[in-house]
Formats: C-alpha cells, structure tokens, sequence
C-alpha cells in the first residue's frame, strides 16, 4: 500500500544528512561538554560551532541563543521566565486566542499563580489585527506573545508590526516561530523582537531540540535550575546530538527556503483545485487568497462530517492527516483556533488539517486527489446531517 505521509506541522522525517551529523555524538564523540579534558572540549568545540550557525540564520549573536529540550521548553521560558523576572513592574500578559498550547497553557499557569492574561480575536484569516494589539496594552503591560506561523491553519501574523507597537509601550516581545523558522525568513533583528522559540522536529531535525532567542538585556528567569549550562539559562547537560541536528536541519531548510515556498503553493493549489473540482460544500479555513497563509498548510472542512471519521478512512489507505491539532487528537472538541476564526462548530468539527514536507511529492498528492472525493461520498451518505 502507497503511504503518504501529509502531517507535516505535527512533526517531520529527520533529513538524512542531519541524522548524519548526529551519528558521531551517539557513538565516538560521547564527551560532556562541560568536561576540560579532550573527550569534551571537542564536543563543546562542536557546539559552539552550531551555536554560532544557528545565531547567523536568525541574525543575532551567538550569546542571544539558548538550547532547550524543543519548541514547548522554549516558549515556557519566553512566557513564564519573562513574566516572573518582570513582576516587579506589572502582572499584565497579552497573547492571542489561537496560540499553540505550549503558550496557551504557559498563560493559564501565569494567570493561577497572580498574572491577568489577554487573549487578543483573530479574523476570519486567523490574524491578529494590530490595533487589537495596541488597545490592549496597558500600564502594568509587561509582556505581548503572539506566533509566527499558526500550525493548524498556516496564518501568518504581522509579527513586525506588532513587535514595534509592544516595543513603543516599552514591552516585550515574544514569538513563538516553531512553524516559521526555516520556512519564511525570521530575522530577529528585522521582526524586532525580543524573544523567539524554534523546534528541531517541525524542519526535519530531531524531535527533543529547540531554541530560544533571548536578546541581550532581556529578564528572563530561568524555568531549570542546575549546572551553568546555556549560561545559567537552562541548566541539564546539553543534547549534543540534538543540538547538532538542530543546526544542520535549520541550514538546509533555510537554503532551501524559496524553492519550497514555490513548490508549497503548486502543490496546495493543486490539491485544492484537485478536490473541490470533484466535491461541493468544502470550505477552506483560513486565508482565502493565500496572502496570509503560508503554502505548506492546507485546512478543509467537508461539510457534513465529522474530521477524526474522513482521518479514519484515510487512515486505512496509507494517508496521513491531522483534524485540528495532534496535541488535541483524542479529544473532539472542535479546535479552538477555528472557533476563534468565526468557524462555525459544526464545521470545524469536519477540518481536515494537511500539511506538506520537504519529501512530500506531487506523486503524493494526485494520490489524495484521487483518494478524498469517494471517501467523502461514501461518509456523506451515511450522514444524519448531510442531504444534498
Ligand atoms: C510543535 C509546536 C510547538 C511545540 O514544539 P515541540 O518541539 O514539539 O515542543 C510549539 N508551537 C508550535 C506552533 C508548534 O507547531
């Protein structure tokens, strides 16, 4: 049976020449790199060196980035670190209602433990308008954490804009760019922000690594307490292997940053049209022009039934997909991304979140074109709710 793997904002096939980085530091080069004999000046040497890689993408210094265990470690520091060591000059924390949970629920933690947290709308399209930002920004303001790249749904968020407002009101700004990182350029100095999370796993690195930017001068308490590792930021010796991943996965997919983007959007125009030419009543949640969506992203609603049985039936024929988020998998709440977009409930209950990779192929996604209309055709006619 072909298999054809389409959930690629859940996590990624680690690149081969990444994993070949990553092979000496799980067999010969097993040094610590904290050690001052050869075994582990070697391996630190190794680190700096990605260290310094991964600092040169995101155009900061090298001191700015630290490893953490992945993308959800990360926005844990930028969220809560950052709202513990600024307390002193305010409580208030703004966010946005379509968040990854690693933020969301880093925001409920805040407001249990004395925080008042608000969670700006979004549009239609998922984005968070700026002037929401503004309005919202109050005295006792200390911190504004809005994503990147949304992974259910591909928006893209005026990060730039907004990190300028949070700056003029003198607060920080976060940005959780585990979905954009090495798939649209992110330059911290350009988007002007202040803190940035970033995963191994979503571009084909190892799953267990990520990083967070932190630019000079920025308060931030650390969330582990150790050795002085990650200059005191995040103590626990370093993940050798995932950190030389990390920096490898991140150098070929930004590299490969423009070729993808266009191959992205052929290939999402074509399933697109590949669909809808065979089957009424799909909705696209999100963007409708592709404006504001990135192209690797594709959510679809089939009106009439439910997401998790169109992922069952895919499922027994090689494809996979996700409804909503794979965090939320499990549960059949509609997602609270949609919801936040207007998407009626009885819709967001039939999305269908597909998502493409570097190794996904147009090979692929004929094969899904082909697939997804009987599937739905068989599944509507067994639906109470769906007459045509
Ligand atoms: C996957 C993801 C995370 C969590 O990253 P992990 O490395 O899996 O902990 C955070 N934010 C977004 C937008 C994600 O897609």
């Amino acid at each position: 049976m072909r298999k054809v793997y389409l959930d690629n904002n859940a996590t990624t096939q680690l690149h081969p020449e990444a994993l070949d980085a990553m092979l000496p530091y799980l067999k010969d080069s097993y040094g610590n790199p904290s050690s001052i004999h050869q075994f582990g000046r070697e391996v630190w040497g190794d680190i700096v060196d990605a260290r310094a890689s991964v600092a040169n993408l995101l155009g900061c210094d090298t001191s700015e980035i630290y490893f953490t265990s992945g993308g959800t470690e990360a926005d844990n520091i930028a969220v809560i670190g950052t709202a513990y060591a600024n307390a002193d000059k305010g409580k208030h924390v703004i966010t946005s209602s379509i968040e990854h949970h690693a933020v969301l629920e880093s925001c409920h933690y805040l407001e249990k433990n004395g925080f008042e947290v608000t969670y700006l709308p979004v549009d239609e399209d998922g984005c968070v308008n700026p002037d929401d930002l503004k309005k919202a920004i109050r005295k006792d303001t200390i911190l504004v954490s809005i994503m990147h790249i949304n992974n259910e749904t591909g928006s893209i968020q005026d990060i730039k804009t907004m990190a300028s407002i949070a700056k003029d009101a003198g607060v920080y700004f976060h940005t959780d760019a585990v979905q954009s990182a090495g798939k649209e350029p992110v330059n911290v100095g350009a988007l002007g922000i202040d803190l940035l999370a970033a995963s191994a796993h979503k571009i084909n690195g190892p799953k267990g690594s990520g990083l967070i930017y932190i630019r000079k001068g920025t308060k931030v308490e650390p969330r582990m307490y150790g050795g002085h590792h990650e200059s005191g930021m995040r103590a626990g010796t370093e993940n050798v292997a995932g950190i030389i991943g990390l920096s490898k996965a991140l150098e070929i997919s930004c590299a490969n940053m423009e070729t993808e983007y266009h191959r992205y959007t052929d290939l999402t125009s074509k399933l697109w049209n590949g669909i809808t030419s065979q089957v009424d009543d799909v909705v696209l949640n999100g963007c409708k022009c592709g404006n504001r969506r990135f192209p690797n992203t594709l959510n679809i609603s089939f009106k009439g039934i439910e997401g998790e049985a169109i992922i069952l039936n895919l499922d027994i024929i090689g494809i996979g997909v996700a409804s909503g988020s794979a965090c939320s998998s499990g549960s059949t709440d509609p997602s609270h991304v949609l919801l936040a977009m207007g998407v009626e409930s009885w819709v967001a209950r039939g999305s269908l979140r597909i998502s493409f990779g570097k190794f996904t192929t147009e090979e692929d996604i004929d094969y899904v074109i082909e697939q997804v209309p009987p599937v739905v055709e068989r599944l509507r006619k067994m639906s109470p709710v769906y007459n045509r």
